[in-house]
This record gives structure tokens, sequence and C-alpha cells, in this order.
């Protein structure tokens, strides 16, 4: 969890436009875009635009209309999806599965006739 935010990551090259993205929602506060290696169909990742690495670099106001958006976009992706449930996770540092260092929320929709792992 310690060290600086590497404004190199991935999700900031996206986020910047050096990277392309299949984009699902975009305002002040969050980029979505579609996960390149989706867990299920749908699974969609919502990207705060400050540069922090995770949750505890995230300030209140930020992390707030951070939620409010991962609530709309979840609510866009039942109503075009129509999943049995939907999880909503959020990895801080490598040893708890984090990969990309830029804090983002993960949108995973889930059918009761396809499991799936993690
Ligand atoms: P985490 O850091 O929360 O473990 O996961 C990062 C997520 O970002 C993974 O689900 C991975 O598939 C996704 N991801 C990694 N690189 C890219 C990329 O270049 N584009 C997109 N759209 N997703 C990515």
């Amino acid at each position: 969890l310690d060290g600086a935010y590497d404004s190199g990551n991935i999700f900031a090259k996206i986020l910047k436009g050096e990277m392309p993205c299949v984009k699902v929602y975009e305002d002040d506060a969050v980029l979505a875009f579609m996960d390149i290696f989706p867990q299920s169909p749908g699974h969609t990742l919502v990207v705060p635009k400050s540069p922090a690495r995770n949750l505890l670099d995230l300030d209140d106001d930020a992390l707030q209309a951070a939620m409010v958006r991962v609530k709309k976009i979840a609510t866009a992706v039942r109503t075009a999806l129509d999943p049995d449930g939907i999880v909503i996770t959020q990895f801080n540092g490598a040893p708890a599965g984090q990969t990309v260092f830029h804090i983002h929320f993960h949108i995973i929709p889930r059918w009761e006739d396809k499991p799936l792992g993690r």
C-alpha cells in the first residue's frame, strides 16, 4: 500500500486518451469502460479520474462521487443485461490482487447458471 502514484499506469493512459478503451460512461468524476479480460459478459471497470493508487489514497469527495457512479453504471448494466446478481469489487495492493495501480471498481454481472471464480 506504500509508494507513490505512477502516472505511467495503463488506466492513466486510458484516462489521457493515449490508450483505447470500450467506453461505457464518462463524466467529470469517472471513466467507465469494459474490462479487457471480462470475468463475465458486461464486466465493467469504473475508474475515478483522481490520480490515486487505491481506495486509501482517494479523498472522500472523490470516493463519494465514484460510488454514486458505480451505482448508476451497475443500474445500467442491470437494465442492459438482466443479470441475477452484480458483484462490486475493488482491490488495494498487489497482495490483495490489484494489478493496475490506479483506483478502480469492478462491476461484474452474475447469472445463476453461469458460475465463475474470483
Ligand atoms: P485489478 O487491478 O483490480 O486486479 O484488475 C485490473 C483489471 O483491469 C483486470 O480485470 C484486467 O483484466 C483489466 N485490464 C488490465 N489492462 C487493461 C486494459 O488495457 N484495458 C482494459 N479495458 N482492461 C484492462
